[in-house]
């Protein structure tokens, strides 16, 4: 293989990402809608690895952190409390001309970047999207969907402590949707207006704060570069003082160098008590923490590793992106790590039109699925099969001929070396298992 090809351009994503079930535009038959998409079977796959892993490494292999699951629909007092009601804003600015809207941030020259009209004076938007809760459409109803997984975690501070009994430090952790009515959504699911979070809430001892935000920079660095992420497409920057949030002291984002330019897959915020302190206010319970050292009760600092499951799944899928040449043919491979691929392995029969290698390749099939994601293809020739799988990341593959039903062993060819190993049928689930680190 030749000319390897490592990046890609967004139109190349999104045609592939379309072509080959990943990503689909929402209500496409409708002509679309702004900022919501939909995970076809393979993106789901890949979403579902992703979720999976990072709840295996934060919650399922640490002690520190335990898990949580709160409802979208919160309290309206919590989006008063957090800020997010008077805070959570974009300036916008208005076309006098086309009528078109914009955040005050991305025009230049105070003209309109469609028409060149001439703009108004920018104006406060809130980004919460609102709903409302029972069939009465007033004030009292009102509340709004959550445009942060965190607060779920803040107001149920104490039932966790009381009901896990953890000293501090210790963590929360949540996955799920979130959102917010981003007036401009772009860059495919980069932005967008309803996402998945997975975000954790540390809890820590005053004055402990800067070292366990550095940690946590730190570790959530090195697990992009652990399931794949090219540490050359990687970095970190800091919030200068006037775009960090109303409740930031510090904040650091991990920034992935995407087609569209670097752009956060995850930002690592020093929340300091603010919230804590705000929902004791506005509730007037208690949300503090008994320390046994001082005999005091303090209100813990928080430090909030807070990702995109849509960013990362994007940043995945935009880094193992391969191009090659082979025997003078273009070969396009996904070269994802084995644990986010979306199929783990796919059995293939060399001919079709022989029932007895359909029949064998259907039962490999059946065994391998009892243990890892697996696919059976009979639907085009071989070679054809061999190139869909690489485009969906399959790391391996099994393929069945006319050899097999003498010497009962098949070919498993690897995706990124392409090498082929012939392997007795009864070791093929070892190998694979082996192979693909699950064993
Ligand atoms: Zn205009």
């Amino acid at each position: 293989m030749v000319e390897e090809k490592t990046t890609v351009d967004m139109e190349t994503l999104v045609s592939l990402c379309k072509r080959r079930g990943f990503i689909f535009q929402s209500s496409e038959i409708y002509g679309g809608v702004g900022g919501s998409w939909d995970y076809g079977p393979f993106g789901v796959e890949l979403k579902r690895n992703i979720k999976n892993v990072w709840w295996r490494d934060i919650v399922q292999r640490r002690d520190d952190i335990v898990g949580l699951d709160a409802g979208i629909l919160m309290h309206p007092r919590v989006w008063e409390a957090s800020g997010h009601v008077d805070s959570f804003t974009d300036p916008l600015v208005d076309c006098k001309n086309c009528k078109k809207r914009f955040r005050a941030d991305h025009v230049e020259d105070e003209v309109c970047p469609e028409c060149g009209g001439e703009l108004t004076e920018p104006r406060l938007f809130n980004l919460m999207l609102k709903t409302f809760l029972g069939p009465v459409e007033d004030d009292a109803s009102l509340t709004y969907l959550r445009p942060e997984t965190a607060q779920g975690m803040f107001v149920n501070f104490g039932n966790v402590l009381e009901a896990s009994r953890r000293k501090l430090p210790f963590g929360i952790a949540q996955i799920g949707k979130a959102f917010r009515n981003e007036i401009t959504p772009r860059n495919f699911t980069f932005r967008t207006r309803e996402f998945e979070q997975m975000e954790i809430e540390y809890f820590v001892k005053p004055g402990t704060d800067e070292e366990w935000h550095q940690r946590w920079v730190e570790e959530r660095f090195d697990w992009y570069v652990k399931y794949g992420l090219r540490p050359e497409f990687l970095r970190l920057r800091e919030h200068e003082g006037d775009e960090l949030a109303h409740y930031s002291k510090a904040t650091h984002d991990i920034e992935y160098l995407f087609p569209f330019g670097w752009a956060e897959l995850e930002g690592i915020s020093n929340r300091t008590d603010f919230d804590l302190r705000q929902h004791a206010l506005s509730s007037g319970r208690e949300m503090t923490y008994f320390d046994e050292e001082s005999g005091t009760h303090i209100v813990p600092y928080i430090i909030e590793p807070s990702g995109g499951v849509d960013r990362a799944a994007l940043a995945f899928l935009v880094d193992a992106y391969r191009e090659e040449k082979v025997r003078k043919r273009k070969r396009v491979v996904l070269s994802f790590h084995p644990e986010l691929a979306p199929v783990k392995v796919a059995v293939l029969p060399l001919l079709r039109n022989r029932p007895e290698l359909v029949a064998l390749a259907k039962e490999i099939a059946a065994d391998l699925r009892l243990h890892v994601m697996t696919m059976y293809d009979d639907t085009a020739s071989i070679g054809r099969l061999y190139r869909r799988q690489d485009e969906i990341g399959t790391p391996f593959c099994v393929t069945v001929d006319v050899e097999s039903l003498e010497d009962n062993a098949v070919t498993i060819r690897e995706r990124d070396s392409m090498e082929q190993t012939r392997v007795p049928i009864p070791e093929v689930k070892d190998n694979l298992l082996a192979s693909l680190g699950t064993v």
